[in-house]
C-alpha cells in the first residue's frame, strides 16, 4: 500500500500530510464513507462539531478494526462555544461523539474577531484541554496573520497547525510563510477550491503532459509546497484518485505555474468578517 508522508508538528506529533476531509458529508453517509478512505489507505480524518457527522467518523473507527494508534483524528470547536466553560463542554461532546478518550488535533474552527469572546479565552481553554493529554496537539483554523501574532504574544502554547483555505487560486502565501517562520504548520482547506479550479487550462496541459488529473495534480502542487491536505468526496473513484499523488513529481517550474494562477479568490468566508454562529 501507499506509503503517506507524515509531517512532524511543533511538539513532536505526527500527522498523515494527506488527509481524508468530511465537510458536507452527510451523517447517515459518513461511516460508510469514512470507512472507504480507510480501505483506500487514508489515515488522517479531519471532521468538525459544525459538521454534526463525528459520530459516523467514530462509527467507522471502532469498525474498520484498524488499530486507533494508526489514524490521525482532527476536530474543531464550533463558534458560539467560544467561552472558556463552553468549550470544555463542547470538547467533551467530540469525545462522546467519537466514543474516543482523546483526539489527534483540536481546533478553534474560525476566530470569530468581530464578536463579544475574544479568541484569547478560547484559545486558553484548547491550553487547558491539551494540558489534560485529551488532544494530543491543538491549533486554530480560518485565523489570520493578526490573530496569530496576538496568541503569540500572550499565550503559552503555539498552535500546531492553521487550517486555512488554500487551492491555486487562492495561494495564500505570506500568512503561509508567517507560519513557517513561527512553527506552526499551514493545512490546505478546499484544496481543490471545491472542484473550481479543475477546468483551468494551465491544470488542464500539465495533468495531459504529466498523464495524471487535475485533481491530482493540484493536489500534488498542495503536497510538494509542504502543506497538509484532506479532500472530500463521497465517490471511491475519486476517493481513490485523490490517494494517488506519490508516484508522480511536478517540475519547480510547474509548481510555480501554479502559483501563479493565484487570483485571491476565496471560496468560502472572510475570516475578518465571519461571524456566523449556529442557532
Ligand atoms: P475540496 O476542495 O476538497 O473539494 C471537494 C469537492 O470536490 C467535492 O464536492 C467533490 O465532489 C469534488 N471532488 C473531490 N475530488 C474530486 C476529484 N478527484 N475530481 C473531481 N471532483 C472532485 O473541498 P472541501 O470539502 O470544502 O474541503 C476539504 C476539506 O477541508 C473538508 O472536507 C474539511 O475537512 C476541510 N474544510 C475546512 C474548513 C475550515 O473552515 N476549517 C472549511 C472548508 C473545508
Amino acid at each position: 500500500m501507499t506509503s503517506i508522508p507524515t509531517i512532524t508538528l511543533n511538539n513532536g506529533v505526527e500527522i498523515p500530510q494527506l488527509g481524508f476531509g468530511v465537510y458536507q458529508v452527510e451523517p447517515d453517509q459518513t461511516k460508510d464513507a469514512t470507512l472507504t478512505a480507510l480501505e483506500v489507505g487514508y489515515r488522517h480524518i479531519d471532521t468538525a462539531q459544525m459538521y454534526g457527522n463525528e459520530a459516523g467518523v467514530g462509527e467507522a473507527l471502532r469498525e474498520s478494526g484498524i488499530d486507533r494508534s494508526e489514524i490521525f483524528v482532527t476536530s474543531k470547536l464550533n463558534n458560539g462555544f467560544h467561552r472558556r466553560d463552553d468549550a470544555l463542554k463542547a470538547f467533551d461532546g467530540t469525545l462522546d461523539a467519537l466514543k474516543a478518550d482523546f483526539v489527534d488535533l483540536f481546533l478553534i474552527h474560525w476566530p470569530l474577531p468581530t464578536t463579544d469572546v475574544d479568541y484569547l479565552e478560547t484559545w486558553k481553554a484548547l491550553e487547558e484541554i491539551y494540558a489534560t493529554g485529551r488532544a494530543k496537539a491543538i491549533g486554530v483554523s480560518n485565523f489570520q496573520q493578526a490573530h496569530l501574532q496576538r496568541l503569540l504574544d500572550e499565550a503559552d502554547v503555539v498552535p500546531a497547525v492553521n487550517q486555512i483555505e488554500v487551492h491555486p487560486y487562492l495561494a495564500n502565501d505570506s500568512l503561509r510563510l508567517f507560519g513557517v517562520e513561527h512553527g506552526i504548520h499551514t493545512e490546505a482547506w478546499s484544496p481543490i477550491a471545491q472542484g473550481k479550479v479543475l477546468e483551468d487550462p494551465t491544470l488542464v496541459e500539465i495533468a495531459e503532459r504529466v498523464g495524471k488529473s487535475t485533481a491530482q495534480v493540484t493536489l500534488r502542487w498542495h503536497v510538494q509546497r509542504g502543506d497538509i491536505v484532506f479532500p472530500k468526496s463521497v465517490t471511491r473513484s475519486r476517493v481513490e484518485e485523490n490517494f494517488a499523488l506519490f508516484d508522480f513529481e511536478l517540475s519547480d517550474v510547474d509548481v510555480a505555474a501554479i502559483t501563479d494562477l493565484d487570483k485571491g479568490e476565496r471560496t468560502g468566508p472572510d475570516p475578518d468578517t465571519f461571524d456566523y454562529i449556529p442557532s
